[in-house]
């Protein structure tokens, strides 16, 4: 196993304490209802653990974008009714939409060993995402900060994994005004497997990447490359790759300032003697269906017959096979990003024989959330898996070998 050298809820002493934690309790809403909770479960383990311990426990996070203002439709107040059935214990939600104002601190104030209490939308504070670029930004970044230490012992968890890229006050900035900072069992559990596939992988192994744009994904590609025995190529982003290459795609999706990119990545490859898997075939057709589930027609071309009216779609039937015959060969796959437009059901053919591909193999598997871990799921295909990350952006920036703000601040064992 990767080892992550910081300290985790287990190495820190909260009887009695109050301890502020960072969750990404930032799920989707539809008319004042959650539909989807896989992220507040994902946060029970150490909310759970803190309880156990006698803590007092003051939960925050962000929700949506409000940009420093107060959004009514973006408060975490069905949350902490969610939050409340599921741990089975009165949540007490601090309505307070200075997020630590008068309101949060008396919440704070009554609490006993065990309780737990959610803050407002910490976004609701412009403070919250201040890149602290001027003398005036820091200052207010830090008074943010100071206002959240000082509702608690001195203590701060960070386990809200899909922020942990961004350096905001609630992710990382707050962990400079407290004397103990931990990582929470969610953070811990996404670093080690995503930490593991990527630094320490059982060989061979395969990296799988899709989605509509390469210069979304420039630093993965490089990187992968130089971690992985093969990297396969799906999605709009293949279509740059085919064009650099001197093949026709029609009106496929391009980046054309990318194309001497790609062309320096498959030379790449090459030299580092890695396999670099694109696209054999394409399910093209004549238009970008509008809706985006419409009904469509299809044609399929070989990769190297692409008329020049004809918009690549989806990866074809013998791309499908090449590339769950590779999945097949691994022993460790990550996978982030689909194979087409998948959101139509004719052209999600390629996404689904890749999830397929996932689900049969024993090798280990890691998601990298977003649309990947939206398809297993969809496909049924969850308890398949080693590991889907409960973060798309941040996932992706892991693999790109990036540090992340909200692990850095975390003090070492
Ligand atoms: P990303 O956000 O970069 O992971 O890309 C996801 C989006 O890429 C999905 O909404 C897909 O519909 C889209 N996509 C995948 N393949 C293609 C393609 N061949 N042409 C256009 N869009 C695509």
């Amino acid at each position: 196993m990767a080892k992550l050298n910081k300290k985790s809820v287990d190495d820190i002493d909260v009887k009695g304490k109050k301890v502020l934690v960072r969750c990404d309790f930032n799920v989707p809403m539809k008319e004042g209802k959650i539909t989807d909770d896989n992220r507040i479960t994902a946060a029970l383990p150490t909310i759970q653990k803190l309880i156990d311990s006698g803590a007092k426990v003051i939960l925050c996070s962000h929700m949506g974008k409000p940009k420093g203002e107060v959004k009514p439709e973006l408060t975490l107040a069905p949350v902490a009714k969610r939050l409340s059935e599921l741990l089975g214990k009165e949540v007490k939600f601090a309505a307070d939409n200075e997020v630590v104002g008068e309101n949060a601190k008396k919440a704070a104030a009554e609490m006993k060993d065990g309780d737990v209490v959610l803050l407002e939308n910490t976004r609701f504070r412009k403070e919250e995402e201040l890149k602290c670029k001027t003398p005036e930004e820091t200052e207010a970044f830090n008074a943010f900060c100071k206002d959240l230490a000082a509702l608690t012992d001195g203590f701060f968890v960070m386990d809200a994994f899909g922020t942990a890229h961004r350096r905001h006050a609630t992710t990382a900035g707050v962990a400079d005004f407290v004397k103990n900072s931990a990582v929470g069992y969610l953070m811990q559990k996404e670093i080690q497997f995503l930490g593991n596939a990527v630094e320490a992988p059982e060989r061979p192994f395969v990296a799988i990447l899709g989605g509509a744009k390469v210069a979304d994904k420039l630093n993965v590609i490089s990187n992968l490359l130089e971690k992985c025995d093969t990297l396969i190529i799906g999605g709009g982003m293949a279509y740059t790759f085919v064009k650099a290459q001197g093949f026709e795609i029609g009106t496929s999706l391009c980046d054309d300032e990318k194309l001497d990119y790609c062309k320096e990545m498959l030379e790449k490859a090459k030299k580092l003697g890695k396999k670099l898997l694109l696209p054999v075939d394409a399910v093209t057709t004549a238009s970008f269906p509008d809706p985006i589930d419409a009904p469509i027609e299809t044609e399929v071309y070989d990769i190297d017959k692409m008329p020049a009216d004809r918009m690549g779609m989806d990866i074809g039937p013998r791309t499908r096979e090449l590339f769950a015959a590779e999945v097949k060969s691994a022993r460790t796959v990550v996978w982030n990003g689909p194979m087409g437009v998948f959101e139509n059901p004719l052209l999600a053919k390629g996404t689904y024989a890749v999830a397929e591909a996932l689900a049969e193999t024993d090798a280990v598997t890691v998601i990298g959330g977003g649309d990947s871990a939206a398809a297993i799921k969809k496909l049924g295909f969850a308890d398949k898996m080693t590991h889907i990350s409960t973060g798309g952006g941040a996932s992706l920036e892991y693999l790109e070998g990036k540090k992340m703000p909200g692990v850095e601040a975390i003090q070492e064992k």
